[in-house]
Formats: C-alpha cells, sequence, structure tokens
C-alpha cells in the first residue's frame, strides 16, 4: 500500500469559494444580457482569457485521469488480496448503485410531476430557442445489448485512451489487477512499485494543479456567466428550479444514507466533501474531479483504500445520480411541453432506459444532454427540443456533477462500513 498524500491548503475550499463568488460577480457586469460594461465581443474574448488558468487546470487533471485511474485500481485490487472480497464488494456495489439511481430518478420524476414546469413557458420562448440555437448533432448511436457488451470490452487500449473511454479503462485496469492477485508475488512486484510510483506522481501534479484551483474556478465561472443568456435563464427558472429541487432532495437522501447505513455524522460527512463539491461544480466533470475525490475518501473521510480505490473509479465512471435524475426531468418537462403524453407504463420504462443511459453517460461536460437526446428521441419528443434546455445545461450539468461525486463519496462510506462489519 502506498502512504500517497496530498499537501493542499485548508482553506482552499473558501478560496475556491471566493474565486466563484468573484467569478459570478464580475461574469453578470460583463454579459451582454445582463449588465453589458462592455461590448458582446469584448466580452466573449475576455471570458476566453480569464478562463485561461482554468484551461490549463482542467488540462493537468485530464492528463493523469487515465493513468491514475489504472494505478488505483491495480492496486485498490491487489490491495484486497483476494478474490472473493472483490466479488462481494462488487456485487453489493452494483447493486447499491442500481437502488440509488432509481430513488434519484424516482425523485426527478416526482419533482417534474409536482411542480409541472412545463406550463410557466411561453410560446414564443419555445419557438425563439428552437429557431435559434442548434440541437446536439451527435446523437449516441441506438446498439442493441450484444452490441453494447461488445463496447464494452476494451480490446484496443490505445483506442479506449484515445477516445478517453473510462469504462473500458476500468474494465482492462480491474483484468490487470486480477491478473496480478493470482501471479506469485515476485512476478507481480515490479508493476505493483510501477503504479506506486504512478500514484505518487499523479498525487504530485494534482498538487500542484491545486494552487491554480481558485484562479481556475474564477475564471470558469466568470466565462460561463459571460456566456449564458439571462433571458434564456429566465425562460426556464421553473425547469432548471425542479432539476436543482430534486438534486437537493437526492443530497438529502444520501445524508439519510450515510447516518443511517454508513453509521456516520452527516455534518461532518458534509464538512469533509465540501472541497470536492465545489471542485465538481466548477468543473463539470467527475472524471476531471476523480483525483480529487480519491484524496478526500482516504484523507477527510478515512475510507480503506482498498474500498476507495475500487469505488471511486468505477463510480465516477457509471455512478451517475445527478445525471440520471436531470435525464428523467428533462425527458418529462419536454413531453409534456410537447403535448406527448406518457402512461405510467411508460414512465417506468423511461426510468428504467434512464438507468442504463446515466450509466453509458460519460464523465465529462455536457456529455448528458446529448444521452438525452437519444432518450427523447425514443419516446417521441422531436430531438429540437433540446434546444429549449440546452441553453442552462452548463449550469445544470455543475449541478448534477455535484451530485454525481457526492454520490461516489457516499458509495465509499458504505462499502466502506459494510467491509469493517465483516471484518
Ligand atoms: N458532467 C457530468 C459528469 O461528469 C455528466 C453529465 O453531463 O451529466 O458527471
Amino acid at each position: 500500500m502506498t502512504n500517497t498524500t496530498l499537501h493542499t491548503d485548508r482553506n482552499l475550499w473558501l478560496k475556491i469559494l471566493i474565486g466563484m463568488g468573484l467569478g459570478i460577480g464580475l461574469g453578470l457586469l460583463l454579459s451582454p444580457t445582463s449588465i453589458a460594461l462592455v461590448d458582446e465581443y469584448t466580452a466573449l474574448e475576455f471570458g476566453e482569457w480569464v478562463a485561461l488558468p482554468g484551461i490549463v487546470f482542467l488540462g493537468l487533471l485530464k492528463m493523469i485521469v487515465i493513468p491514475l485511474i489504472i494505478c488505483s485500481i491495480v492496486l485498490g485490487v491487489t490491495a484486497s488480496g483476494d478474490l472473493g472480497f472483490l466479488k462481494k464488494t462488487g456485487f453489493q456495489l452494483v447493486i447499491y448503485f442500481i437502488i440509488t439511481t432509481f430513488i434519484s430518478i424516482f425523485i426527478g420524476v416526482m419533482v417534474v410531476q409536482a411542480i409541472n414546469p412545463a406550463q410557466y413557458i411561453s410560446n414564443s420562448f419555445i419557438e425563439q430557442t428552437i429557431a435559434s440555437t442548434d440541437a446536439p448533432s451527435e446523437i449516441f448511436d441506438k446498439l442493441s445489448i450484444p452490441q453494447r457488451v461488445e463496447n464494452l470490452l476494451p480490446v484496443n487500449f490505445t483506442e479506449a485512451s484515445l477516445e478517453r473511454n473510462m469504462l473500458q479503462i476500468v474494465i482492462f485496469s480491474f483484468f490487470l489487477g486480477i491478473i496480478m492477485l493470482t501471479l506469485p508475488k515476485n512476478r507481480t512486484k515490479i508493476f505493483s512499485d510501477l503504479c506506486e510510483f504512478g500514484q505518487d506522481a499523479c498525487m504530485k501534479v494534482i498538487e500542484w494543479a491545486m494552487k491554480l484551483a481558485p484562479y481556475a474556478v474564477f475564471g470558469l465561472i466568470c466565462n460561463i456567466t459571460i456566456q449564458i443568456g439571462f433571458d434564456t435563464i429566465a425562460g426556464v427558472g421553473a425547469y432548471m428550479l425542479s432539476v436543482m429541487i430534486g438534486l437537493l432532495a437526492m443530497f438529502g437522501v444520501y445524508l439519510i444514507i450515510v447516518s443511517i447505513i454508513a453509521k456516520r455524522n452527516p455534518f461532518e460527512f458534509m464538512r469533509s466533501i465540501r472541497n470536492t463539491q465545489i471542485f465538481a461544480f466548477s468543473t463539470s466533470s467527475s472524471a476531471a474531479t476523480m483525483p480529487f475525490t480519491l484524496k478526500t475518501a482516504e484523507e477527510n473521510l478515512g475510507i480503506d483504500p482498498k474500498i476507495s480505490r475500487f469505488v471511486i473509479p468505477v463510480g465516477a465512471t457509471i455512478n451517475m445520480d445527478g445525471t440520471a435524475l436531470y435525464q428523467a426531468a428533462a425527458a418529462l418537462f419536454l413531453c409534456s411541453l410537447f403535448g406527448v403524453d406518457l402512461s405510467a407504463g411508460e414512465i417506468f420504462l423511461l426510468m428504467l432506459t434512464t438507468v442504463g443511459a446515466s450509466i453509458g453517460t460519460p464523465a465529462t461536460p455536457g456529455v448528458g444532454i446529448i444521452v438525452l437526446a437519444t432518450i427523447l428521441s425514443s419516446i417521441g419528443v422531436p430531438p429540437e427540443g433540446i434546444g429549449i434546455i440546452l441553453g442552462v445545461d452548463r449550469i445544470l450539468d455543475m449541478c448534477r456533477t455535484t451530485l454525481n461525486v457526492s454520490g461516489d463519496l457516499v458509495a465509499s462510506t458504505v462499502m466502506d462500513r459494510l467491509a469493517s462489519k465483516k471484518a
């Protein structure tokens, strides 16, 4: 086991929060659709430049994500020591992920049914946004289940890393870890040492990147605020609010899980993960946040590394409760906007589809909405309807990614508790 530690500033969360606040403030001053201190061209140009530290920061994190996933999973699997432990934890984890994803989708459906945000949208807004926004051109392929299974297999590792197919990389790393377990120690030591070095090296890069974090967040949020039209937010405010209420409610469920199942103080838990949440919010990427999530799990929550190094990389890739909630809520909202009536059975089918869709959604910014386009076309909503929610997607992406990452940390505490009970 490595004793990798990451030295970060204890007040980092506060600095990041200040960066976020200042970024929003400056963005509002410059945004062409709010105070508009400068002309639109200058504002957009400025936004691009001010986001530069953020681009470098995200680049550094993206640079290490693949080696970190491989090293963490290999070390996690080998640290567990036996395949029996792995099978049991893996099985429990999959069941846990499916149950929480269902709860999350259920909350999304309930909130949209209760608020019915479609009733607050004006016809002129619908016409204007559909005409002026391009629907995502890249709609996910409709593949059969055997084809999907085939796509899970990392037949070509170079291709998997080129396309940043995290699920394939996770599966490949599991294979490596399991192979290590089945070979005599003297034959695997060299690779295990290499993985320990890889993990230490990645943590060093994160440590450097963290120094940039407050400036990065400031710039990224400022740029986004400049770009987002405030009339767009006003137009779909009720829909945004519904999704946000749903995400908050799911976070409430997490806290209940943390206190009842993981037997931890929920307030302490919230305090321990706030850095990571702010980070996920600012980057909109579970994958880019993963190194940090891992660190939070081990150092702030004291999770056994053999659990965290297994749960976090897998969770960051397939456990997306925020995305699932959002996809179900957005699909229902657009259905009622376009007069597509869904029976209770169809809503249930939609929930099932969303579980699969959220698992398949890559952990990077803005892809949840592309996967949503596929769900929409399967239930008869015109895909260009997505134009209506595209304008505010980035904000919701930030919120749902925060929940996605929190969900991975909750899952680690639960698995840690279950494993320690057995021990
Ligand atoms: N940005 C999300 C994530 O990385 C995925 C999504 O678009 O919903 O978790």
